[in-house]
């Protein structure tokens, strides 16, 4: 698990400048896990109703510069954004559409797709679509 950083921090660290908007943004984001920006936007609106999506977006695509926030994109679902954590992949619920993380060994799964290429790899996207995630199974 990744110890457990305030949002305050997360900015600080990065060297950000510490807004309220900012702030939400980040721990919404936190909270979700994931999150598309039309309900990300919905959570902001209730504590800044005079914010803008233009503004959402630009302070998402500062936080994303400065590698704090990733887009997660998944077929068939809207743009969702995270908090950049260590190498995972993604585990998608066709039952009740919950995005989870998966943890992986960065370097096992890279010498794999090395091997299996024959190519020097550099990135992959790797999403798992299943049934029954922790939600799912929770609510029985
Ligand atoms: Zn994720
Ligand atoms: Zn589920």
């Amino acid at each position: 698990m990744q110890s457990y950083q305030t949002p305050e921090n997360l900015l600080r660290e990065k060297g950000m400048k510490v807004t309220p908007q900012r702030l939400l943004i980040v721990r919404e984001i936190q909270d979700a896990g994931h999150i598309d920006v039309d309900s990300l936007y919905g959570k902001i609106r209730e504590v800044f109703p005079s914010l803008s999506l233009a503004t959402i977006y630009k302070n998402i695509n500062a936080l994303m510069d400065e590698g704090l926030l990733r887009e997660v994109k998944i077929d068939g679902m809207k743009n969702l954004y995270e908090l950049v954590t260590k190498d995972h992949i993604h585990f998608v619920c066709s039952k009740c559409g919950e995005v989870s993380d998966i943890g992986i060994d960065e370097l096992e799964v890279s010498s794999f797709f090395r091997k299996i290429s024959g190519k020097n790899v550099k990135d992959y996207v790797i999403t798992i679509f299943g049934e029954d995630c922790d939600k799912c199974s929770s609510v029985n």
